[in-house]
């Protein structure tokens, strides 16, 4: 089989004065996530999806917790050099599937909105990715945002799928300079792949 499944799952805890960053979207909400990025819990999810599905470690691997660089950084930096990893393995994205856990606010009303942002991000159909919403009930996580997130993906055998995946890559161009620094620096340092990744617990991205 040339399919392989990523999961990824993320939780941050609200807190006032924080802009509410979900999906790439802005919410209207009194409070955001906390977080050393924008706090934005789906990214975070499908990111570490994405990199799952490859084995290319997780999304603290990258973005180590208390790098300056990554304070308040747009969650879409963390996608964008997920979708590297996964061009660079040979893969591509068949769907996204994802389930956010929150009390509020609701998701339903913009749930459409935030698929075209998280389709866009990810450079593909809508219908290849899903997002849906529950409420914590009976957890007590009322302050809490959690994610969880899948992804299947394909390996890519046509020489035009793979130009056209870099294409899209290449459109966003706002994003290409830092994840270019980022691979850089990460793939520069030799035999860095074929060790075993160091995973960090403590996520604050
Ligand atoms: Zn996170």
């Amino acid at each position: 089989m040339d399919t392989r499944i990523g999961f990824g799952w993320d939780s941050h805890a609200f807190k006032p004065g924080v802009a509410l960053r979900i999906g790439g979207l802005t919410l209207e909400h009194p409070e955001g996530l906390a977080g050393h990025s924008d706090g934005d819990v789906l990214l975070h999810a499908v990111t570490d999806a994405l990199l799952g599905a490859v084995a290319a470690g997780d999304i603290g691997s990258f973005f180590p917790p208390g790098d300056a660089r990554w304070k308040d950084a747009d969650s879409a930096i963390f996608l964008q050099l997920a979708l590297e990893e996964l061009s660079h393995a040979g893969y591509r994205i068949v769907n996204v599937d994802t389930t956010l856990v929150l009390a509020a606010p609701k998701i339903s009303p913009i749930a459409g909105e935030m698929r075209v942002r998280v389709a866009e991000l990810l450079g593909v159909e809508l219908e290849q990715v899903s997002i849906k919403a529950k409420t914590p009930e009976g957890l007590g996580l009322d302050h809490v945002a959690q994610c969880h997130a899948v992804a299947l993906v394909e390996r890519v055998r046509d020489e035009d799928d793979r130009k056209r995946m870099s294409a899209v890559i290449e459109t966003q161009k706002q994003l290409e300079d830092v994840v270019d620094d980022l691979l850089a620096s990460v793939h520069g340092v030799p035999k860095r792949r074929n060790e075993a990744p160091v995973y960090d617990t403590e996520d604050l991205t």
